[in-house]
């Protein structure tokens, strides 16, 4: 079932996510609807509060759905190392439109559970690596925009209240 993606300012986007208590089929069956959902945006990542549910859940493909094996369900995330900076451009699905650069370590490595409970450490570099840090700043109430130097997120919160005024936000 494809959710509803939630757009910046909903408040549920600024709140931290409930940790993930519960492994069951409907914490499985929410997975399967965020990739759905994630896939028909043509995104690479989508946290659980984009679709106005508060918890520490996320899913990632790099290969929008043609890699089996890229599907990646992290539960109560948390990044446990990380190594370098790199400085590149990226996008948010409840920011349609805004592409901007921001800084991110070059490496992480995540522990997190699958979606069925199972601890598991993971190491990320490149594009997953800069996924997994967006995505984990969702569960923590952390927005891109809010990454961005100043000058860049006000060029972006005004470019985002006009389209808001014009009405195509
Ligand atoms: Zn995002």
């Amino acid at each position: 079932m494809i959710l509803k993606i939630v757009k910046y300012p909903e408040p549920i986007l600024s709140q931290p996510g409930e940790p993930v208590t519960e492994f069951n089929a409907e914490l499985r069956r929410l997975a399967a609807d965020m990739f759905e959902t994630m896939y028909a945006s043509q995104g690479v990542g989508l946290a659980a509060p984009q679709v106005g549910v508060s918890k520490r859940l996320t899913v990632i493909d790099l290969s929008m759905g043609k890699e089996p094996k890229d599907k990646l369900v992290l539960a109560n995330p948390e990044i446990i190392f990380s190594q370098g900076k790199v400085y590149e451009e990226e996008g948010c699905l409840s920011f349609p439109e805004i592409r901007e650069k921001v800084v991110r370590h070059a490496k992480v490595r995540v522990r997190a559970q699958d979606e069925y409970g199972k601890w598991f450490e993971m190491d990320g570099e490149d594009l997953l690596s800069r996924c997994m840090q967006h995505e984990i700043d969702h569960l923590d109430g952390m927005l891109f925009i809010f990454r961005m130097s100043g000058l860049k997120r006000d060029l972006n919160l005004r470019k985002i209240r006009k389209m808001q005024r014009e009405g195509t936000w």
